[in-house]
């Protein structure tokens, strides 16, 4: 029996792995949840699954969480507040697999605890590791923590490297890894329209149900770019060997590409119980309650190279991870205020990949050797894109 922390519980991937722990109770033992704001989903999952810990990061949050356990009875759960107590619920000695789950730089500090305190760490929060990238790595490598990708395309391609693989590593008969990506809800929509989507278009993706800053990135495609910097830094593959290729219906997941010729994929239904069920079991197997895939449903598989011009933020995305430093955190910090200005009605759907490019070509570039740097980087980044957004809220 392992003990389990989700980092971000409540959201889509929080609630995605409860789901598949509780297929599992002689497998898993949830010891600790955290969550931002969402008190009712808190309570709820606490009453189920009666972790030792819940932090919610929101003060007023965690006095609401408490009451509420008050009131319907509950005991034997501390409730804990802000965000200091994400690295104690990640660090607790009963924790031998953290979940972490938490979307955008949020999720930085506590991932990065759990990888220090060597524990089996599960990622899906690509921001934290795109942020810090060598740093992070080299902090999985140094604790001999174990690295399981959640991310459905690198699980994909973790699934098809060699046997015995272990993330972080370079694995020397691959040619390519080939990263699939569904092209989101505007893969076709007129150039000109662009300018005017709504976020309701925008989060209304074809093939996955995610929450809304992932939404808003795959929309731009700047999901796939940080996928692209992720897979550099999992696998420790240049960018020029990860390959974008747009496959509409999310059916195989990624691939790779062997020195002899041998391309393998990783296929199955767009759930993401799958990935998250193959790292919860790893190296074993076990049920994720996804359905099975029918092939004769999904007939046929298309693949199309992607459009830069269309989907800037991946141009942009592939430019960070050739240079490297702190350029991957200044891109991250200036995406995330870009989308939730975006969210808010804030800027044009079109001005996401400008405002980032203007924050690319104002905050200096430094190599990222430690987590000040990288923090400071983030900090400039988001203050230069803050400042940037006045401009467009004046026009
Ligand atoms: P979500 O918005 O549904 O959930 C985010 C979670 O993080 C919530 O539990 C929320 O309470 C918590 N959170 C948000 N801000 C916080 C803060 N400031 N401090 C502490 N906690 C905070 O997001 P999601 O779709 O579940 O995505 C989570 C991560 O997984 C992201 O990094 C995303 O890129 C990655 N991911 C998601 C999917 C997917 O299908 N949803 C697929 C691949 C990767
Ligand atoms: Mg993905």
């Amino acid at each position: 029996m392992k003990g389990l922390c989700i980092l971000g519980a409540t959201g889509s991937i929080g609630v995605s792995t409860l789901d598949v722990v509780a297929r599992h109770p002689d497998c898993y033992r949830v010891v600790a949840l955290t969550a931002n704001s969402n008190v009712d989903r808190a309570l709820e999952q606490t009453r189920q699954f009666r972790p030792d810990v819940v932090v919610m990061t929101d003060e007023t949050g965690a006095e609401a969480l408490e009451s509420g356990l008050k009131r319907i009875g509950h005991q034997g759960t501390r409730v804990l507040a802000g965000s200091d107590a994400l690295i104690t619920a990640t660090t607790l000695p009963e924790v031998d697999t953290v979940m972490a789950a938490i979307v955008g730089a949020a999720g930085l500090l506590p991932t990065l605890a759990a990888a220090r305190a060597g524990k089996t760490l599960l990622l899906a929060n690509k921001e934290a590791l795109v942020m810090s990238g060598p740093l992070f790595m080299s902090a999985v490598t140094q604790s001999g923590a174990r690295l399981l990708p959640i991310d459905s395309e690198h699980n994909a391609v973790f699934q098809c490297m060699p046997p015995h693989y272990q993330a972080g590593h370079r694995a020397a008969q691959i040619r390519r890894i080939l990263l699939t990506a569904s092209g989101g809800p505007f893969l076709h929509k007129p150039l000109d329209e662009l300018a005017r989507v709504t976020p309701e278009q925008a989060i209304a993706h074809p093939n996955w149900v995610m929450g809304r800053k992932i939404s808003v990135d795959s929309a731009t495609m700047m999901n796939k770019g940080l996928e692209v910097i992720e897979a550099c830094l999992l696998f420790s593959m240049p960018p020029e060997q990860v390959q974008v290729v747009v496959h509409r219906q999310s059916v195989i997941h990624s691939l790779v590409d062997y020195v002899d010729g041998t391309v393998l994929a990783q296929m199955g239904n767009p759930d993401m119980r799958i990935p998250i069920a193959h790292a919860l079991a790893w190296p074993d197997r076990f049920d994720s309650g996804a359905e099975p895939l029918d092939l004769f449903q999904v007939k046929r598989l298309d693949f199309d190279p992607p459009d830069f011009d269309r989907f800037r933020c991946l141009h942009l995305a592939y430019e960070a991870a050739r240079v490297g430093g702190t350029v991957p955190a200044i891109l991250n910090a200036a995406n995330e205020v870009a989308v939730a200005a975006f969210l808010e009605r804030q800027l044009p759907f079109t001005a996401i990949p400008e405002l980032i490019e203007h924050c690319l070509n104002t905050v200096s570039c430094q190599s990222a050797e430690t987590l000040d740097t990288v923090l400071e980087a983030d900090r400039q980044a988001r203050a230069t894109a803050h400042q940037r957004l006045l401009h467009y809220r004046q026009h």
